[in-house]
């Protein structure tokens, strides 16, 4: 098969387009042929080197798959070929830990991320996951923008409902909202019935963040101070819910815009070694707030963004369909923090 490799850390050229060993399925995979994979900061990471966990190489990156079960392991019984399945980031989890029984997988000890530590991930014409992280596709979603249904979707559902459980009502800050995460987390919030107020530095974003949804919108200067405005548009009271996709860099501004009895979740962060920040005990104990934090995606909120998507509650922001050949392109858009919405590679022989 054609796969995108990358033979050791580097520059976005250590990725090639090339020959590689198709993948046999263990008794619990499918072996799926890939339709689409999107490209995430995540490969960025793994490409660098940047990963604390560390990283094994040659490797094929790759974890946000939609495609077509075309082999299944000896114990598969829930899969068959001809199946289209999108992925759900791992190639799989454990199933069996305290964590995976209460449906908290995201956090298995065992987990294993695809395109990563050594395990061949999706930029590729084939790949093989576990029956456990694969979710059948409802038969009315035929875009291969299914791709980023976990990763940029099913993450910021995890955060709004079930980390900060977001009431009909409230008012959520989304900061980084013209991002490929962002922008889905103001459609979520809107669906959810609640104001949406949308923090982004870049101006060519905020059409995208308007159409999203958002009520109101924050444009501020890359590294400037945006609790004043946020606290201004919302009349002084600050936000039920933020959601922190930034990371260290814009925290302090965030948590000054957390209202009384709100829920800050931690989501993303867009440093290497991002620095610490400071802790206002005193100003936060007096809020009565709550600082959380949510990571990635349960296959059940995988499945239920698809529910979501083929109502047509959410809808997914791709911006670049790109051939699997240039993958180093897409991740110099990555890099350059330019794009809106999401990047997807498709195999270059699907044509
Ligand atoms: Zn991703
Ligand atoms: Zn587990």
């Amino acid at each position: 098969m054609k796969a995108v490799v990358a033979q050791e850390t580097g520059p976005p050229s250590v990725m090639t387009w090339t020959d590689a060993e198709p993948p046999k399925p263990a008794p619990d995979e499918c072996v799926v042929k890939v339709e689409a994979c999107g490209a995430c900061m995540h490969e960025v990471l793994v490409r660098r080197g940047d990963r604390a966990q560390g990283t094994g190489f040659p490797i094929i990156p790759g974890h946000e798959v939609v495609g077509e079960v075309v082999e299944i392991g000896a114990d598969v019984v829930d899969f068959a070929a001809g199946d289209r399945v999108v992925a759900n980031q791992r190639q799989r989890v454990c199933g069996k830990c305290r964590e995976c029984r209460m449906g908290r997988e995201t956090r298995c000890p065992r987990k294993v991320f695809l395109g990563d530590i050594g395990l061949n991930g999706g930029y590729a014409e084939l790949v093989a996951v576990s029956d456990g992280s694969l979710v059948k596709v409802p038969a009315g979603l035929t875009s291969p923008h299914v791709a980023i249904a976990s990763c940029a979707i099913g993450t910021q559902l995890n955060a709004l409902r079930d980390v900060a459980r977001l009431e009909l009502g409230e008012t959520v800050l989304v900061t980084g909202a013209g991002g490929g995460v962002g922008l889905h987390a103001i459609q979520l919030a809107k669906a959810m019935g609640a104001r949406v107020v949308a923090q982004t530095t870049s101006r060519n974003k905020v059409e995208a963040v308007r159409e999203a949804g958002a009520d109101e919108i924050v444009l501020v200067e890359r590294g400037a101070d945006y609790g004043k405005d946020v606290m201004d548009v919302t009349g002084g009271r600050g936000c039920d819910v933020v959601l922190e996709n930034v990371g260290a860099a814009s925290f302090a501004s965030s948590v000054k815009t957390v209202a009384l009895h709100g829920r800050l979740v931690l989501v993303g962060e867009v440093q290497k070694t991002p620095p610490r920040v400071e802790a206002d005990l005193v100003g936060w104990r007096g809020r009565d707030i709550s600082i959380r934090s949510a990571a990635s995606t349960t296959r059940r909120q995988l499945e239920d963004v698809l529910t979501l998507m083929e109502r047509g509650v959410v809808t997914p922001v791709v911006t670049d369909v790109l051939p699997m050949s240039q993958a180093p392109r897409a991740h110099q858009i990555l890099e350059s923090g330019s794009a809106t919405g999401r990047i997807l590679l498709v195999p270059d022989s699907a044509g």
